[in-house]
């Protein structure tokens, strides 16, 4: 038998209420602040992960799906979105449009990891993408998406976590204070954090381990090490977020595990554990030029929808059921079956949804469907109707019914109740 790969899952009918609201909220949220969707293949150009998440972060040595194609090119299923968002903007020469450009999208994601709760080998995410302004009032606009987002869907109880990485200017003198802490106390670091220290000594600050955690406790700041142009970026930043009575705690370990980001950087959180980021994102002003575009400030944010699906239900947020169809065709007989066969995309045809059971059930059976799913309202033929060309109509919840002329059943439905 087969079963989905590891990993991944359905999403069966009954669960398809959460995710059309989430997808809903996401877009308007999008609408009121002028982002437009955007959408990019769910496989790219390996280089392009590489090049841009980093070699040395998680995602790009241990996580990604990379395969090669029939016609030998190195292909990876997108394990983030940014990057093809910046690939576009490049090769569509996005830049010529008035700047910043806003985009977002709703797409799958794909990382190798270890499944657990809330943690997935396919996951979709919400993201957008504010790209061709380095004005931190930029950043402020897409935190205060990010937390809108999160309220309008209901969610209670999360916080945002902010920090400043720095530039490529500031990052080096960062990073060997950094790399000159932890060189005293490798002992207590994890094997992981040991090899981190040579390639990426960033990623040691936000290591899950306990031993790790407590020796990144007193690790030095980035926000003290911040050039004249990242630290006056972070003061307006902090500045418009107080405008916005935005509330946020400063993180000195908040890092994010991909390479590009710049400056800002900030994450969504509700609850404890591993599992309990719900968004993050950041600035990259130095990704369009480093994937060959001309030099390009930007900012991001992408959110877990799997994540947001989980908390809705842990926080019993109700989301509106979908629609059902309005109308269930039952018959009795072979010619009855006919009659009902032309009414149902006559109904669907007047734009009724319209629903049957089809095969050779009793017409009682027929009406215990109707009833199962819901539908209200049941039109019913039998021989004798069907050579009278009426019907008859069924109210479910009253149990009253009455015959009328086929031809105007569309009428009678679109009128008032039975
Ligand atoms: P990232 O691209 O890692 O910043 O992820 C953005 C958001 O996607 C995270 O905050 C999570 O909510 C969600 N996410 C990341 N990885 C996974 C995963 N493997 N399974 C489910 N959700 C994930």
């Amino acid at each position: 038998m087969y079963q989905a790969p590891r990993g991944t899952k359905d999403i069966l009918p009954q669960e398809q209420a959460y995710w059309r609201y989430v997808e809903a909220k996401a877009s308007a949220i999008c609408q009121l602040c002028g982002y437009e969707r955007i959408d990019t293949p769910a496989f790219e150009d390996a280089g392009l992960f590489t090049r841009s998440v980093g070699q040395g972060t998680d995602i790009v040595d241990k996580e990604m799906y990379t395969f090669q194609d029939r016609g030998g090119g190195k292909m990876a299923l997108t394990p983030e979105g940014t990057a093809p968002v910046c690939r576009a903007y490049i090769e569509h020469g996005l830049s010529n449009k008035p700047q910043p450009v806003r985009l977002y999208y709703l797409t799958s994601i794909f990382r190798y990891g270890r499944p657990q709760a809330g943690r997935y080998r396919q996951h979709y995410q919400f993201g957008l993408e504010a790209i061709g302004d380095a004005d931190p009032a930029l950043d402020a606009e897409v935190i205060d998406m990010a937390r809108q987002f999160y309220l309008s869907l209901g969610l209670e109880g999360f916080s945002l976590q902010l920090n400043s990485i720095g530039c490529k200017i500031c990052r080096p003198a960062y990073l060997d204070s950094l790399t000159s802490y932890y060189a005293d106390r490798t002992s207590h670091l994890c094997p992981d954090c040991r090899r981190r220290l040579e390639r990426n000594p960033l990623r040691l600050l936000d290591c899950k381990r306990p031993s790790c955690q407590e020796v990144a406790e007193a690790t030095p700041r980035s926000i003290d090490h911040l050039c004249s142009g990242c630290e006056r970026h972070w003061q307006r930043l902090k500045a418009y977020l107080a405008l916005l009575d935005l509330p946020h705690e400063v993180n000195h370990r908040l890092v994010r595990g991909l390479d590009y980001y710049t400056r800002t950087v900030f994450e969504v959180q509700i609850g404890e554990g591993a599992q309990s980021a719900l968004g993050g994102g950041g600035r990259y002003d130095d990704l369009i030029e480093e994937l060959g575009g001309k030099p390009t400030p930007a900012i991001g944010f992408a959110a877990g929808m799997e994540r947001i699906i989980l908390n809705l239900k842990k926080q019993g947020v109700p989301v509106p059921a979908l629609s059902q169809p309005e109308v269930f065709v039952a018959y009795a007989g072979d010619k009855a079956k006919e009659a009902a066969i032309k009414l149902m995309a006559g109904l669907r045809q007047a734009e009724m949804a319209t629903i049957a059971a089809l095969g050779d059930k009793s017409l009682k059976a027929q009406l215990r469907q109707a009833n199962a799913l819901g539908v209200g309202r049941v039109v019913i033929v039998g021989e004798e109707e069907a050579a009278r060309d009426t019907v008859v109509l069924r109210d479910m919840a009253s149990g009253q019914q009455r015959e009328v002329p086929s031809r105007s059943l569309v009428a009678e439905l679109k009128s008032v109740s039975l």
